[in-house]
């Protein structure tokens, strides 16, 4: 996941603060009003979304997936079950993570947050099923992919040699971090004729508003370009929520006393609660077709 940038209605910017952080300033007023209305949107927004989504479980669960996540944790919020429902089929899957997640809690010593989040991310991975031959760590520090764009789109395309996979599952460009950004920027730089190339929202599900109010700027800005995503689509993981529950708990640092996927516990000591992991236990993992150039 990492941490996005404050809500566009913010007067200023609070940093990479996520909503639920404690060190975030309290918004006030008409703020507070929307932070609230937003959080609660997550999960019907997403409902909403998979309702049009078209099912493509049989087209990608069979062939070799890579799934690119910005941080660790990402690889099994957006993609955990369609991790084990592709390895349930016959498929195969490889997953590369491209940071090392070190500032996942400010509270804690960015170093020892690398180290902690990089066992959490091998215990998550081995419960999906991906074992160290197939987890790609990419070694760019957390918070640094917009810097590194051409090394990222690089390495990116490396690694689509070496690996020769069908599908790669990435972050949208037009997610709300930073760092989910610019790897879905990098995602669009692979050369036509490769792999098909789908990506998933995070911090998107929990603000949509946030989402709406950039995608509108951005089309109507000078020399934008208004386009809409196009049709999702969908993978039916109902069958691996309790499995990616268990992987998901592992990014125990990244999830707050009381969060629960799906109504199954997660709990952990960091700052991601329930709420905020509605979209990720719906039964179905969304994906949005992407473009190339
Ligand atoms: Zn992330």
């Amino acid at each position: 996941m990492g941490q996005p940038a404050g809500a566009p209605w913010e007067a200023s910017s609070v940093g990479d603060a996520p909503i639920s952080q404690p060190d975030e300033p309290a918004p006030s007023g008409l703020h507070r009003s929307l932070a609230v209305l937003e959080r609660s949107l997550g999960g019907p927004v997403t409902a909403a979304i998979g309702g049009l989504a078209r099912d493509v479980t049989a087209e990608i669960c069979t062939g070799h997936l890579l799934v690119v996540a910005p941080h660790p944790d990402d690889e099994t919020l957006a993609c955990g079950g369609t991790v084990l429902r592709t390895l349930a089929e016959g498929g195969r899957v490889s997953i590369a993570v491209a940071t090392d997640g070190r500032y996942g809690d400010p509270r804690v010593d960015p170093a020892r947050m690398a180290e902690i989040r990089a066992g959490e991310l091998e215990r998550a991975a081995g419960t999906l099923g991906i074992g160290p031959g197939r987890l790609v760590r990419m070694g760019f520090e957390d918070a640094s992919l917009s810097a590194n764009e051409g090394r990222l789109a690089d390495e990116l395309a490396r690694l689509v040699r070496e690996l020769r996979p069908d599908v790669v599952l990435g972050p949208c460009s037009w997610d709300l971090h930073p760092d989910h950004a610019a790897l879905g920027r990098a995602l669009a730089t692979l050369s036509d004729g490769g792999p098909r190339l789908f990506g998933y929202l995070v911090w998107g599900w929990a603000r949509p508003v946030r989402l709406a109010v950039r995608a509108v700027k951005r089309a109507t800005a000078p020399g934008g370009r208004p386009r809409l995503p196009r049709r999702p689509v969908a993978v039916g993981v109902a069958a691996q929520l309790d499995a990616k529950a268990v992987a998901l708990a592992a990014h125990s640092s990244q999830l707050s006393p009381d969060a629960a996927l799906a109504g199954r516990a997660v709990g952990g000591t960091g700052p991601l609660g329930a709420e905020f992991l509605l979209p990720f236990g719906t039964g179905r993992e969304i994906f949005f077709p992407l473009r190339r150039g």
